[in-house]
C-alpha cells in the first residue's frame, strides 16, 4: 500500500463526478487501501477517491477514536434530518477552514470492502464526514456550502505538524492566497470572488 499525493484546488478532478464501482476487485481494494494510508498520513478523518485522482465512488473514514478505517464503496446518503453549523476543513484545501451547515443526522448506505451492504444512522462527526466525502464524489467542496458573506479562515500552522502535504508540487497546487480576492486582510482570511470557479454550483458542471 502507498501514500498518494492529495490533489489540491483547483485541480479539475475535484470538480468531476466519480463513477459507480461495478465490481469490488483487487484494483478497487488497492485504491481503497492506498486511500487509507494517505488519509492516515495526512491525519485526516476522511478521504474521497477524487482526492487521489481516481474518479470512482470510494470513500474512507476513520474517526479519531476509531482503530480501524472504514471503506465505503458506492456510498449514498438516503435521508438527511435537521441542520447544524459546524467548522470544516478539507485536505484538498490545505491550510483553511470555514463554517458550513450540515445535517443533524443522516441515514447512510454503502458496500464495504467485502461487498457487504452497510446501512447506518450517523450523527455528529461521522455524519459530517460522510456528507463531506459523498459531496467530493459529486464534485462538491465544502466551500460550496458557505454563504457569500462567509469567509475561509487560514489555519495557523502548528510547530509539531510536519508539512508532509507540501511534497510533490505541480502546476495544480496554486496557493489559495494567489487567487484574486476582496479581503482587506489577506493574512487572516479571504473571500472567494463571485466568479471563482469554486463558487459555481458543482451540479451545473456534472451534466
Ligand atoms: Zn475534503
Amino acid at each position: 500500500m502507498a501514500v498518494r499525493e492529495i490533489l489540491q484546488i483547483p485541480h479539475p478532478v475535484l470538480r468531476q463526478r466519480a463513477r459507480k464501482v461495478r465490481a469490488i476487485d483487487d484494483d478497487i481494494l488497492r485504491i481503497a487501501y492506498d486511500m487509507v494510508d494517505t488519509m492516515r498520513n495526512a491525519s485526516g478523518v476522511g478521504l474521497a477517491a477524487n482526492q487521489v485522482g481516481e474518479l470512482l465512488r470510494v470513500i474512507v473514514i476513520q474517526l479519531p477514536e476509531e482503530e480501524e478505517a472504514r471503506i465505503y464503496i458506492n456510498p449514498e446518503i438516503t435521508l438527511r434530518e435537521g441542520e447544524r453549523r459546524v467548522e470544516e476543513g478539507c485536505l484538498s484545501i490545505a491550510g483553511y477552514k470555514g463554517m458550513v451547515t450540515r445535517s443533524l443526522w443522516i441515514r447512510f448506505r454503502a458496500l464495504d470492502h467485502t461487498s457487504k451492504v452497510v446501512k447506518l444512522r450517523a450523527e455528529e462527526t461521522l455524519s459530517q464526514a460522510l456528507e463531506h466525502e459523498v459531496d467530493h464524489l459529486n464534485g462538491i467542496l465544502y466551500t460550496d456550502h458557505m454563504e457569500a458573506h462567509e469567509k475561509l479562515v487560514k489555519v495557523e500552522p502548528e510547530d509539531d505538524n510536519p508539512a508532509d502535504l507540501d511534497e510533490g508540487d505541480d502546476a495544480h497546487t496554486d496557493n489559495i492566497e494567489d487567487q484574486p480576492h476582496t479581503s482587506h486582510n489577506p493574512e487572516s482570511d479571504l473571500w472567494l470572488p463571485e466568479d471563482d470557479p469554486r463558487n459555481t454550483p458543482a451540479t451545473l458542471k456534472l451534466k
